[in-house]
């Protein structure tokens, strides 16, 4: 049998908001348990809700955003539940009339060696308050509660049932996070839980129209877990049906250290939280005139940077989409370009995909605390283009940048007067060394007037050795044509 496996998926980002959707108290990350908590969120008799515009200004820039629907009117519900982190005894989410409705987000995806435009269809966004945690550490035997998350502002971020494999929720999850950190409406921190996906996961036999039973695998928060998560998840289900069982909806939850998910509670159904409109809150009206302020305030968006990256610095649309992968990135990409000057674009975009970005890779940082400024590399490259440096000693120049990084704005200069690197371009010298290297060589001459080309590289190779490759390439290896007549 051939399956099909199906995907949707739900993201919690924490919004980044000062204070909680509900109440003024901080949601500052690392505070001591329970001094974040106020009478609003410990739900004290007689406390009620007041709603943070922040967090819906935010839920509208993902909105617009993503091209999709902005509620005029969107309702907040009671969704009810008893946990202990839980103090109302119900969560304040967003229901029947979600803020955020419809909308797609689309990534480039690489499939058997191609690269093709995914799209997924959003469902809904909606605003809610995160809750408090159980720690069940250190407590000698007893669960420790700390409030300081509950009234943290969230917006969960449903998807169709579209993708369908691991690796396209990862490629799905991965372009959401650019997305919101570019908006700057969530950090992204995923080991902090601000960025947290749920995945729902069924498997049908190709060919089948409907969807097989799913389950739902909560709080992963990497993407290495998200893929791994599923991939057991998937197997798991195939290998059950193939035995004869049948897949239960449930919540299941993933053990990276096992590599297994495991049962959890069976799924709730929507009845069983027995969700109603919270008296407590007024229906959340937007008017076009509060979207069109926030639109007016937001950054340019991902797309459109792409677009004027290829019309402007002529970029092909794979170096347009890698570098506005992030906001930091694309930052960067066009202060090297505003610095070295447009006719340098495709040499910059070279050296932020290879050069930068291997050594980024290497030091396991991001492009915004990288050792070597925008400026700084923009001088390396204006020197590869007036001929004082080849391409090659560029490379070791900038080596040489990022392990000694200084805030001088020539260290390109620097680095290269100190080290005597620039480039031999004076015809005399060059001549002088290439009649030295022709003296000591003359087998290489004899095979290369015998007809063997090959013979030729060799000479250029032991030229370049004499000048520790400092000899400009065209220059010398035209010389070199003359001499040999
Ligand atoms: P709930 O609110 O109970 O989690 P929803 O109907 O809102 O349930 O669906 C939640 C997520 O599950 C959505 O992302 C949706 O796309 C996904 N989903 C629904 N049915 C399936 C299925 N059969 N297989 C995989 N994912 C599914
Ligand atoms: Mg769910």
């Amino acid at each position: 049998m051939q399956w099909e496996v199906v995907i949707g998926l739900e993201t919690h980002t924490q919004l980044t908001t000062a204070s909680k959707i509900f109440s003024g108290a901080s949601i500052q990350f690392g505070a001591a348990p329970n001094t974040q908590a106020c009478p609003v969120d410990l739900a004290l008799p007689g406390v009620l809700p007041a709603m943070n515009r922040g967090a819906v200004e935010r839920a509208i820039q993902f909105g617009l955003a993503i091209g999709a629907t902005i509620a005029e009117e969107s309702i907040f519900a009671r969704k009810n539940y008893f946990y202990p982190d839980l103090p109302k005894g119900y969560q304040i989410s967003q229901y029947e009339i979600p803020v955020v409705q419809g909308g797609t987000v689309s990534f480039a995806m690489e499939r058997g060696g191609k690269t093709e435009v995914r799209t997924v269809q959003l469902t809904r966004a909606h605003l809610e308050e995160d809750a408090g945690k159980s720690l069940h550490e250190d407590y000698h035997g007893m669960t420790g509660i700390d409030l300081n998350r509950a009234g943290t502002p969230l917006l969960e971020i449903v998807t169709e049932p579209d993708m369908r494999s691991a690796a396209e929720a990862v490629a799905y999850a991965k372009a959401l996070h650019s997305l919101v950190t570019w908006l700057g409406i969530c950090d992204g921190n995923m080991q902090e839980g601000s960025f947290r996906c749920d995945a729902n996961v069924s498997v049908r036999p190709v060919g089948q129209a409907e969807y097989g039973t799913r389950c739902e695998v909560k709080n992963l928060n990497s993407f290495r877990f998200l893929e791994e998560a599923i991939n057991h998840e998937v197997r798991r289900q195939i290998e059950l049906i193939e035995d004869g069982g049948r897949v239960v909806q449930e919540t299941r939850l993933y053990d990276p250290d096992k590599r297994e998910t495991r049962s959890m509670r069976s799924k709730e159904d929507a009845q069983d939280y027995r969700y109603f409109p919270d008296p407590d809150l007024p229906p959340l009206r937007i008017g076009a005139d509060w979207i069109a302020r926030v639109k007016a305030a937001m950054p340019e968006l991902p797309g459109a940077m792409r677009t004027r990256f290829m019309n402007d610095f002529g970029l092909s649309d794979y170096d347009a989409a890698v570098l506005t992968q992030s906001k930091a990135l694309a930052t960067y990409y066009e202060a090297l370009v505003t610095a070295a000057g447009v006719s340098q674009a495709k040499l910059a975009a070279n050296w932020m995909m290879g050069d930068v970005s291997s050594a980024l890779h290497r030091a396991g940082v991001e492009i915004d605390a990288a050792p070597v400024a925008a400026g700084q590399l923009a001088l390396l490259l204006a020197r590869i283009a007036d001929g004082t440096i080849s391409n090659k000693i560029a490379k070791e120049v900038f080596g040489a940048m990022w392990e000694a990084p200084t805030a001088s704005a020539t260290l390109a200069d620097d680095i290269i007067d100190a080290q005597g690197l620039r480039q031999i371009s004076d015809s005399g010298a060059l001549e002088t060394i290439i009649d030295a290297v022709l003296a000591a060589n003359q087998k290489s001459v004899e095979e290369f007037r015998s007809g063997k080309e090959k013979a030729f590289n060799a000479l250029i190779g032991q030229a370049m050795k004499a000048t520790k490759g400092k000899a400009n390439p065209a220059q010398l290896t035209e010389l070199l044509k003359k001499k040999l007549g």
